[in-house]
């Protein structure tokens, strides 16, 4: 018998996570043959995905092991999964060291404890851990509880704690972190997208209806033109990025970058541009008004589909930086002057011919008049030629056979204007007719290989999964609640599909409470904490410092490493009771009160903190899901089991929660109904599988559920096959409604292999599974025209076929006729894509340039008077930290390279070799101006701190005129930290300014001012 390779696997693994070929006692001819194949067939093969970023690559882990009773398994060897249609085989420097992340010796392998003070740790067992850690959170919760606020509204918040979740756990791990934090009565949650992408939900979902990447990273080599700006894929994604190289080779495709450096994606692009770090607005509005005033608008697209027909109330304005409404003594807008003009039935008044000076359209054009190539030039220091290229390679997709996709990451959601910026790219797209087609879209690269599922589970301060908001403490009752988040459809007829809001909110309570949440309590309602502000990062830092917070928990987090501005979140954590670290590695959080030198230059016996280091498994170590940047869910399984005594994200969990709930069964204490009533309905309480909580997360019926006519579609304790058998009367169950369909009565649909593509257009709706309802590109309808009919044949992904929408893809749209009116954006209330954002962004209906909070020419060249964003977050204590271009002239920008992953990779030894130290980058001119020399060492400090590092002198980045004077940009990536198995270096986020963006309070990590100096 002769057998390929990947035909042998096939017959081996047969639908399981893996086998043992040995065991069949079956060889191949073909695998004799071959030195490889020989040692491959000894191991055991399971599958998994790259635990870094979200491109989220399959890959084949190998391991030895005979799986005998007390034998261990070990990985000894990992490659790329041929099968996986993204990666196809392929895996970046990052994902060819995971074999060493895995085996790193900075893994973590016993609990240990550090004593307020001490300078050591010293090992505890875990049941002495979970007790103390228990105990230790009882204290302050039933100390701090707020069961009632001062009006008398149960509130049942305890704020004195808070946990960091984790980016790469999986979906299933977020869940109980989800599950627990509430129980408790949290609101200091939050995950790795309040550091990166919460911008991203910020700005797409207003503008599209849904906070993510509308298309997925294959769909990327259908584009034409390919904007990158804001990202740098070809060293952060880099996998990802091979479908951006496939649009430039197979589709002809022009590759435009618009970045500070000349950065590696710039190295292979058709076109680059320099732009100063910060001002990517007025870029993209000077984008816009070209388009405008040069007829480059894909109008059928734009008049049927978005809202630039709609009229504006009368007391919108904008004048000299300012919208209406503006509170200067909060630093917040009033949002109601931002509304629609609407009729005697609620809904928004229009004129289709786009001639009142009050519509969309005019106000939109008069809005970005003041970005001229002159301004743009001026503002940004890209040539005026160079960015007037690009305006008419952007203008010609506005044909409709002609697509562009944009693709951007942390270079534009890290800024005070990251939303905005976002939302920028969100119009130019819905003018050129490239959103819901192959090939366009506003592509989100996500970071984080689960930050997306992370996202999708609600864990930050103010929300509930799938996208729900948590209830403030100004939301009364349930009907409250659920009439404000309820949206009433702007125009007739539109499927306004969050009008469904409480089946996806009663379901999930169902989930949390079980048979806990009946009608006559609301649902439970009560027992969720209501909030009186945001208990962000950024907020619970602050909070910190002053000593108003006790506790905090960071699990696969190290927001020592990871906050913006370090010193100061070394700081906070020092006045904190207790800390507890959940994490497979030993991070710059878990000894930030050891004295590393001039890296951490802290004293341990001023710090009087508790610490606990409780080591969990990584990804190679447990089964689970996890969500790519293209929302699919891809199920991985478990290789070997984690060192030492290690133990799974999910039992560590178990353990605290628990011993707290054993706590005050027998003690009582702070309101224990919110923790008791909690459901935690699993075979072994302990030991929560991913498979059940799988299936919760997609969620069942509680009772038959019947149809309109009656008929029952769903019997009782079965699956949901997709959110539309969602009730709001307590029949149905489920935890994260846009998850429903991810395991059905069909079984686990994110675990499938198929990975045929028969339009070619790279759609593979038969592998793993995507949210919502495996629809791979986002708002699909707008593909075709208003009659059905693609806009473009050889992009087709539906079309009606006189009776109903099919196609390739799952139509992302209800069953309306064409020409029904029905908008393609169903999620928006009045069924369109927003060219003006109403009041669904804090800081103004439309983008405006602000200058960064430390801005290198201390003006606003539009208006002088208001030079940054109005309603950024900035605490009066940060103010004080910051610096002005007097005393540190140069812009400083941050990033990540190719062969390191944020502050990961440092541990794992195949990367350290690639990239053992700290170095930042600076232009030849500026260096020359310095007297500093390639490998010279050379301190950037700036008004918070200050770091050391080797120079790098390149040409890659130019000095630009700006406002008229010369500006030189400093990078500084931002990977290395005193724990890892790189050289010791300098934590980068030492020179972060801690300012946040107006929407999210993301940080602004891209553009702040330094002086550098050799040394
Ligand atoms: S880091 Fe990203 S691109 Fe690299 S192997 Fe991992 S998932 Fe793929």
């Amino acid at each position: 018998m002769q057998f390929s390779r990947r035909q042998f696997f096939k017959i081996c693994a047969g639908g399981m996570a893996g086998t043992s070929a040995a065991a069949l006692g079956f060889a191949p001819d073909i695998a004799l043959a071959e030195t490889r194949q020989y040692k491959l067939l000894r191991s055991h093969e399971t599958r998994n995905n790259c635990t870094y970023c979200s491109v989220g690559c399959g890959i084949l882990m190998y391991s030895l092991g005979d799986g005998a009773k007390n034998a261990k398994s070990s990985i000894y060897h990992i490659e790329g999964d041929p099968d996986h249609p993204v990666s196809r085989g392929s895996l970046c420097p990052k994902g060819a060291g995971l074999v060493d992340f895995i085996h790193s010796d900075q893994r973590l392998k016993y609990p240990e404890y550090r004593a307020p003070g001490a300078d050591t740790w010293r090992r505890i067992s875990w049941e002495d851990a979970y007790e103390r850690i228990a105990r230790l959170m009882k204290a302050d919760r039933d100390a701090n509880f707020v069961e009632k606020n001062a009006d008398g509204v149960t509130v049942n918040r305890w704020v004195t704690t808070g946990m960091l979740c984790s980016s790469a756990a999986s979906n299933e791990t977020g869940m109980l972190d989800q599950r627990v934090t509430r129980a408790l009565g949290m609101l200091a949650i939050d995950t790795q997208a309040r550091l990166c992408h919460a911008p991203t939900v910020s700005a797409l979902s207003p503008t599209f209806g849904r906070g993510a990447m509308t298309n997925n990273w294959v769909d990327i080599k259908n584009a034409n033109v390919v904007l990158v700006m804001g990202g740098n894929p070809a060293e952060a994604h880099p996998v990802g990025f091979k479908w951006v190289m496939e649009a430039k080779i197979s589709n002809g495709a022009q590759v435009i970058v618009v970045d500070p450096r000349f950065n590696r994606t710039a190295s292979v692009a058709d076109f680059y541009a320099p732009i100063r770090a910060g001002a990517d607005i007025a870029f993209l509005l000077g984008v816009i008004n070209y388009l405008l005033a040069n007829d480059k608008v894909q109008m059928d697209y734009v008049k049927a589909y978005t809202n630039a027909s709609l009229l504006v109330g009368e007391a919108y304005r904008f004048d000299e930086g300012l919208f209406s409404g503006y509170d200067a003594a909060k630093h917040r807008y009033d949002k109601s002057a931002w509304q629609y003009q609407l009729d005697e039935n609620g809904f928004a008044r229009r004129d289709p011919t786009l001639g009142d000076p009050r519509c969309v359209w005019n106000m939109l054009r008069q809005h970005v008049s003041r970005y001229t190539p002159e301004m743009v030039s001026r503002i940004c220091g890209t040539p005026q030629a160079d960015f007037l290229k690009i305006c008419r390679i952007l203008g010609e997709t506005s044909a409709p056979d002609k697509t562009a996709t944009i693709l951007y990451a942390l270079g534009w959601t890290q800024h005070t204007t990251g939303a905005q910026i976002i939302r920028a790219a969100g119009m130019i797209q819905l003018l050129l007719g490239n959103i819901g087609m192959a090939g366009g879209g506003v592509n989100a690269l996500r970071g984080h290989s689960n930050i997306q599922g992370y996202t999708d589970l609600g864990l930050l301060s103010l929300r509930l999964p799938g996208y729900m908001d948590l209830p403030s403490e100004k939301q009364t009752t349930l009907a409250d609640y659920l009439a404000q988040i309820t949206p009433k459809a702007l125009l007739p007829d539109q499927v306004n599909y969050w009008k469904n809001t409480p089946k996806f909110f009663v379901s999930l309570m169902k989930s949390f409470y079980g048979d806990n949440a009946t009608k006559e309590n609301d649902w439970g309602f009560d027992w969720l904490p209501k909030w009186d502000q945001s208990y962000d990062a950024l907020n619970f830092t602050q909070m910190m410092s002053e000593g108003k917070v006790n506790g905090y928990i960071a699990q696969g987090f190290n927001p020592v490493a990871a906050f913006a501005d370090k010193n100061k979140a070394s700081g906070a954590l020092s006045k904190l009771k207790y800390l507890v670290i959940i994490d497979p590695l030993a991070t710059e959080t878990s000894s930030f009160w050891q004295h590393h030198g001039e890296f951490n230059d802290v004293d341990p016996a001023a710090i009087q903190t508790e610490v606990f280091r409780l080591p969990s498994s990584c990804f190679a170590e447990e089964n689970g899901t996890i969500v790519n940047s293209g929302r699919w869910l891809q199920w991985h399984f478990k290789g070997a089991e984690p060192p030492g005594e290690a133990r799974n994200d999910g039992v560590i969990l178990a353990g605290i929660f628990l011993r707290l709930r054993e706590m005050y069964a027998r003690e009582g204490g702070a309101n224990p109904a919110p923790l008791m009533n909690m459901a935690w309905d699993y075979r072994d309480a302990e030991d929560p599988t991913p498979e059940e909580l799988a299936r919760e997360s997609n969620g069942r019926a509680l009772a038959d559920i019947k149809d309109d006519r009656g008929a029952v579609i769903l019997k009782q304790g079965q699956q949901l096959a997709d959110f539309s058998q969602l009730r709001d009367d307590g029949t149905t169950a489920s935890f994260c409604w846009i998850f429903a369909g991810s395991w059905t009565e069909q079984g686990n649909q994110m675990a499938r292999r198929d990975n045929s593509d028969p339009s070619g257009l790279g759609c593979t709706p038969g592998w793993a599974w995507a949210w919502p309802q495996n629809r791979r590109i986002l708002y699909n309808r707008a593909s075709a025209d208003a009659q059905g009919k693609p806009w473009d044949a050889k992009r087709e992904l539906i079309h009606w076929d006189g009776a109903r929408w099919t196609g390739i893809d799952i139509p992302d749209y209800g069953n309306a006729a064409p020409d029904s009116g029905v908008g393609p954006f169903i999620m928006q209330a009045e069924g369109m894509g927003r060219l003006y954002a109403i009041d669904k962004l804090v800081d103004g209906p439309f983008p405006e340039h602000y200058e960064p909070a430390e801005s290198p020419i201390g003006t606003n060249p539009l208006h002088g008077a208001i030079i940054m964003n109005p309603a950024a977050r900035l605490f009066d204590a940060d103010r004080l930290r910051l610096g002005v271009a007097a005393d540190f002239p140069y812009v400083a920008t941050t990033y990540s390279i190719t062969e390191l992953f944020r502050h990961w990779t440092k541990h794992a030894r195949l990367n350290a070799i690639a990239q053992p130290e700290q170095f930042i980058e600076l232009g030849e001119r500026l260096a020359a101006s310095k007297g500093i020399k390639a490998g010279d060492s050379v301190k950037i400090s700036c008004k918070r701190g200050y770091i050391k590092a080797k120079a790098v002198v390149t040409k890659r980045i130019r000095t630009l005129l700006v406002d008229g004077r010369e500006i030189d940009t400093i990078g500084i990536p931002c990977h290395w930290g005193y724990e890892g198995t790189t050289k010791k270096g300098f934590l980068a986020n030492t020179l972060t300014p801690h300012v946040g963006e107006a929407n999210s309070q993301t940080p602004e990590y891209k553009a702040f001012l330094v002086n550098v100096e050799k040394v």
